[in-house]
């Protein structure tokens, strides 16, 4: 089945032609794509042309199978089904400029970082482009005019680096003025560190910003927690966020998991900052979110995490605490996903997915 939303209005006239469809379809059915509808919706295209198009392709191989409501904040939960029958998830939160949906890039995810619930089965697939736009296509008509996705975060499952050529083509596809027109301003792209694709990134002129998953002042806390820091170490990390910093005049942003008994004391603090002297960033602390299969590790406690606040800025590094959004509703990092395939699979007990 060919995947519609992967293609651009001029990809998918083209592709009507090669059908033998006409060509001047292609407009109409790209806008109908682009608000979600389902081929039987869209009433001003033939009969048979849509029923043609149903056999040989889909609309959106996105669909949202279950939806919780975090009655905290109104943070939505969305657990999606694929076209293959595989599982991703998403959350959408909403602040007062608008709404931040979390998008995930592939199924699982092979990084094999120690403290996150995506890498536990590793990784299924990537996701095609189609299957990144039709999330937030999935999103707006769900939320029915009642506003729209606003900004993306590429924090869901799945790195982002590693599924390179889809995502810069999802992200040409989500900016494109005849489509969803949405700005690569309000686009975070979180990762890992895959160094050599991050100086492609910054050569690709989108003014997106640029998320680095650090969580740790020195390599040997660093591997610790993230096997891919056998492969580059910090320094060329950091020397890959300098360069995109120049390339791009936007300052990256460094995501620092603190986990208890890690990466939490003053010292490292102090090395933190020394190592980010000079480099035009902000620091996002996120208390971990204990994972059930991790129990090794611990999340700080709130005292830790104010004084660890506290010391960076006296250091004059620019740093907030990440609000905890839709604590209610799983809101967190790959868990849901697991917990309803664990129930499928007669895994997980009802009432223990806590
Ligand atoms: N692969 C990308 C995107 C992943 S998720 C990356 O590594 O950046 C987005 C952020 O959530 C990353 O910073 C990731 O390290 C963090 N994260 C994953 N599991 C977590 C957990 N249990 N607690 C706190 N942060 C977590």
């Amino acid at each position: 089945m060919e995947q519609l939303l992967s293609m651009n209005l001029a990809e998918l006239t083209d592709w009507l032609k090669a059908q033998g469809c006409p060509a001047f379809r292609g407009k109409q059915l790209y806008e109908w794509l682009m608000r979600g509808a389902s081929f039987e919706e869209m009433t001003n295209l033939p009969k048979d042309f849509r029923a043609k198009l149903a056999e040989i392709a889909t609309a959106n191989p996105v669909r949202i199978r279950d939806a919780f409501t975090s009655k905290l904040d109104g943070t939505e939960k969305y657990l999606y089904e694929l076209e293959d029958g595989n599982l991703i998830e998403g959350v959408l939160m909403r602040y007062h400029h608008g709404n931040t949906l979390c998008l995930s890039t592939q199924i699982g995810c092979r990084m094999g970082c120690a403290f996150c619930a995506s890498t536990l089965e590793g990784c299924v697939r990537s996701l095609t482009p189609a299957e990144m736009l039709g999330q937030i296509i999935a999103v707006n008509r769900r939320l029915n005019g009642e506003g729209r996705v606003g900004n993306v975060v590429l924090m869901g499952s799945g790195e982002p680096l590693d599924n390179y050529d889809n995502v810069m083509k999802f992200l040409r596809l989500m900016s494109d003025e005849k489509g969803l027109n949405m700005s690569l301003r309000g686009v975070s792209l979180s990762t890992c560190g895959l160094v050599p694709n991050m100086y492609r990134l910054a050569e690709e002129g989108l003014p997106v910003t640029l998320s680095l998953s650090l969580h740790a002042p020195n390599d040997e806390i660093r591997r610790k927690l993230m096997p891919v820091a056998k492969a580059y170490p910090i320094e060329d990390v950091l020397a890959a966020c300098r360069n995109y910093v120049e390339k791009t005049g936007r300052r990256v942003i460094f995501e620092y998991a603190l986990v208890g008994d890690m990466n939490c004391e003053m010292a490292h603090a102090d090395e933190l900052a020394h190592r980010l002297r000079g480099l035009q960033c902000h620091v996002n602390l996120i208390p971990l979110n204990e994972v059930k299969e991790r129990d090794a590790l611990k999340a700080p406690t709130a005292a830790q995490v104010e004084r660890f606040m506290k010391r960076l800025e006296q250091r004059h590094i620019s740093v907030t605490r990440r609000r905890e959004m839709g604590d209610d509703i799983q809101g967190a990092c790959g868990q849901l996903r697991r917990h309803t395939l664990m129930e499928e699979n007669g895994e997980w007990g009802m009432g223990n997915g806590e």
